[in-house]
């Protein structure tokens, strides 16, 4: 599941922009969405390159968690169908990035869909997003009736289908609005674009994220869950939190050898030239590769971000 820059361009302006001609390159007649039970009442629903959409599914209705590509709407709905005739309750949105939000004004017709307050704010204003070197995609305002109608600031609980549907807050990771989703009962977590598996993590800097706080958040995440749960990542297969370990250790040790040139006075020019992450280049992609994973830790490392993240408990 790797991302091509056009379709990642594609995918964050897609929900925004229906009209787009990137959106019309992409020809998503083609995607099958892919729905796999994950464990308890949650289901996950995968399609091409988009987010990872979760599914809470019970007698209450249906709670999903992000809903990808304007265009796969009614394909998600008819992937919904399939495993139950119970309506869409709420959507919660991990971030506010085009492939895990696009579907928003088709589903905000059913039900309300609920984000953190950075969430909406970036669609409503549009922006760029970006690692601050070679990765920058520009995203238009959003459609109104594409909005998360219920917003919150550090935390959000849905009590349907006998589960507390928890979404936490994380500021500063992938995004300054990144929510992880936890079902509980079902021992399920949705981890939007905070985890990945396709390879070094897009970190849109631009947008408020940094490497602390990815870090900062998937740690929390390993130190507060039990050993079995399934992890849903933002876009690759059903993981563990053994995963999310190697995943963590290699944003560690690749955050701490760019910090430990940073202090011995190394430019961005010297570190690409040292070939600085070679160590790591099994985790180089398409979309993000050893250059652009090298700018990002620059980028973030050298930013504003001081690295106070929320405590939660
Ligand atoms: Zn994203």
């Amino acid at each position: 599941m790797r991302e091509t820059p056009l379709r990642l361009a594609a995918l964050l302006l897609i929900g925004s922009l229906p009209h787009c001609s990137l959106a019309q390159e992409q020809d998503f007649s083609k995607v099958q969405l892919k729905v796999t039970k994950v464990a308890g009442n949650v289901y996950m629903l995968e399609g091409d390159d988009a987010g990872n959409i979760g599914a809470s599914v019970g007698e209450d209705g249906i709670v999903i968690v992000d809903d990808q590509y304007a265009p796969l709407a009614e394909k998600i709905q008819a992937a919904l169908k399939g495993i139950t005739d119970k309506p869409v309750r709420f959507i919660i949105n991990t971030h506010y990035h085009g492939d895990h939000t696009g579907g928003n004004a088709y589903f905000q017709k059913q039900a309300p869909v609920i984000a953190q307050d950075n969430v909406r704010k970036r669609l409503e204003t549009g922006g760029g997003a970006g690692n601050g070197g070679s990765v920058h995609f520009d995203a238009k305002p959003a459609a109104k009736d594409a909005l998360p109608i219920i917003t919150f600031d550090h935390d959000v609980t849905v009590h349907l289908n006998g589960e507390d549907i928890r979404a936490l807050f994380f500021p500063a990771g992938h995004t300054d609005g990144d929510s992880i989703i936890f079902f509980p009962k079902s021992n399920v977590v949705h981890m939007g674009d905070d985890f990945v598996t396709y390879g070094f993590p897009f970190i849109d800097v631009e947008s408020g994220g940094s490497i602390d706080g990815m870090i900062d958040a998937v740690e929390k995440v390993i130190a507060q869950l039990p050993p079995d749960v399934k992890v849903i990542p933002g876009h690759g297969p059903i993981s563990s939190l053994d995963d999310m370990r190697v995943y963590v250790n290699m944003l560690k040790e690749t955050r701490d050898i760019v910090q430990k040139a940073l202090g011995q006075g190394k430019t961005l020019d010297q570190m690409k030239q040292a070939k600085l992450l070679d160590p790591w280049k099994k985790y180089s992609g398409d979309f993000i590769n050893q250059d652009a994973f090298l700018e990002t830790l620059y980028n973030s490392l050298t930013g504003q971000k001081t690295g106070k993240f929320l405590k939660h408990n």
